[in-house]
């Protein structure tokens, strides 16, 4: 199937030609037709797979095919809501590359930066606006924008609105688009809360699945090191160092962490830079720009600053934590691989990660390759929970200590035997302690699952 096929306007179809695309993608193929009839979509589709283009050129089309006559003011006709700043920029830059020469201006607004330029923008006019959620509530509230034109709206990663505590500015900002318009939401995962508010937003909508978020691409060539904590850094300092290695997407877990491995890698003499929701809006958009342009090969990341980011031909993506949900996993993988191309997906272990281990690989349905290190991993005993810290002593405005404020005392509850006290006050009856549930040794399975591994590398050599 080609694009032609899909009764894109010719302007379109010259701009698709030009971002290099030859032929569209399944959620592309199937999405298109469905948005240029005005139906609602619920789209189940994985990062990468061409979801941007399968919404943007049927909105342009159908944007410049009813153009603003002259005169009339300019009303924001299209709406995009992304949970991250970087994708609403690309989604931006997205819609600027395939709306090419057609009658459709844009906007983008998210936070973190100064929000004059983008009330300028709003001024100026833009018909489609793609934002986050927080920055146009805000905007929203300050009477900066109305939404009671939109044609259509759009809920891109929908799942990742939740699990950041968007859902509750989505839903408000929904509340106020006009009762006829169109809705196409996009989630890679479809929890029930995702579910419920699909049927709160859509009309009777069609449903596209493409790739669900549990098969990994299968371009991505995927593997395992065992490796102890504190020798990651070398592990990854040298895998940094090989020639196959064109640029590399490095996943922390904290924003710590990505800052002490950019540390570590300039110790090696590697360049990195990092981005993470610690830094200023400015600071990450530079680091990814050095990153995309080339000019830094490395960029170390946490999953929600690097979600959905689009870097064309990126060759690896290295876990060097692993992460603590098994879908963040896929996505995480899914920076590579991109639309056709090879890509490597390398993770570390270290005995505290072998449950996410296993997680991610009942959801991807497969063990992962094991490759063999310099550093193999020799820790095997998990280290110990970390001890709450001492809250700090409360203090007055004058800086002076203040008394530790009493536990509030619990009323009983009805029926609730009461005693009293020695001070004389009135209290409910300790519950008797649960019985602690029985427990396998700590050890066991760590251990269990690092010898299944090592036996079946052993075999297999
Ligand atoms: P997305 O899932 O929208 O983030 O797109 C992932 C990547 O695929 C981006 O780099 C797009 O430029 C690219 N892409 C989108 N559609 C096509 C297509 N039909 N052919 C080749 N690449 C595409």
């Amino acid at each position: 199937m080609t694009f032609d096929s899909l009764n894109l306007m010719p302007q379109l179809l010259e701009n698709v030609k030009r971002s290099g695309y030859e032929e569209p993608t399944p959620i592309q193929r199937a999405t298109i037709p469905l948005v240029l009839s005005g139906r609602d979509v619920l789209g189940c589709a994985q990062t990468g797979t061409g979801k941007t283009a399968a919404f943007a050129l049927p909105m342009l089309q159908c944007l410049s095919r009813r153009p603003r006559r002259a005169g009339e003011p300019r009303v924001i006709r299209a709406l995009i809501l992304t949970p991250t700043r970087e994708l609403a920029q690309q989604i931006y830059d997205n819609f600027v590359l395939y709306g090419r020469r057609l009658p459709v201006t844009c906007a983008v607004i998210y936070g973190g930066v100064g929000q004059q330029s983008q009330v300028d923008a709003l001024h100026r006019g833009a018909d489609v606006v793609i934002a986050c959620p927080g920055r146009l509530w805000d905007l929203m509230n300050q009477g900066y924008v109305r939404l009671d034109f939109v044609e259509t709206f759009v809920l891109d990663e929908a799942d990742r609105m939740l699990d950041m505590g968007f859902i509750h500015d989505v839903r408000r900002i929904a509340q106020r688009l006009p009762d006829r318009h169109q809705t196409l939401l996009f989630s890679a995962t479809m929890p029930p809360e995702v579910e419920k508010l699909a049927m709160d937003l859509l009309c009777d909508p069609e449903t596209v699945k493409v790739d669900p978020v549990s098969s990994t691409v299968q371009a991505i060539d995927q593997c395992l090191y065992y490796v102890d904590k504190a020798n990651k850094k070398h592990l990854l300092a040298h895998l940094l160092s090989q020639s196959d290695v064109e640029n590399a997407l490095v996943f922390s877990r904290t924003k710590h962490g990505a800052d002490k491995i950019v540390r570590e890698l300039k110790k090696a003499g590697i360049d990195s830079c990092a981005i993470h929701g610690d830094k200023s809006q400015n600071a990450r958009q530079a680091a990814l720009n050095r990153f995309k342009s080339g000019e830094c090969k490395v960029l170390v990341a946490t999953d929600i600053a690097a979600r959905g980011i689009d870097i064309a031909g990126l060759s690896h993506v290295i876990n060097y934590d692993m992460p603590m949900e098994p879908e963040a996993y896929v996505h995480r993988i899914g920076r590579t691989g991109r639309a056709g191309r090879e890509g490597k997906a390398i993770s570390f272990c270290c005995i505290d990660e072998i449950k996410q281990l296993g997680q991610v690989e009942k959801l991807i349905k497969k063990n992962l390759r094991e490759e063999k290190s310099d550093w193999p991993m020799e820790v095997l005993t998990p280290s110990e929970p970390k001890k709450p810290q001492p809250r700090p002593a409360r203090v007055d405005r004058q800086g002076n200590a203040q008394a530790e404020r009493r536990p509030r005392q619990s009323l009983p509850l009805a029926g609730q035997p009461i005693t009293i006290g020695r001070d004389g006050r009135m209290k409910a009856s300790p519950k008797p302690a649960p019985k602690p549930a029985a427990k396998a040794t700590p050890l066991a399975r760590p251990v269990q699952r690092v010898n299944r591994h090592r036996n079946q590398a052993g075999k297999k050599s």
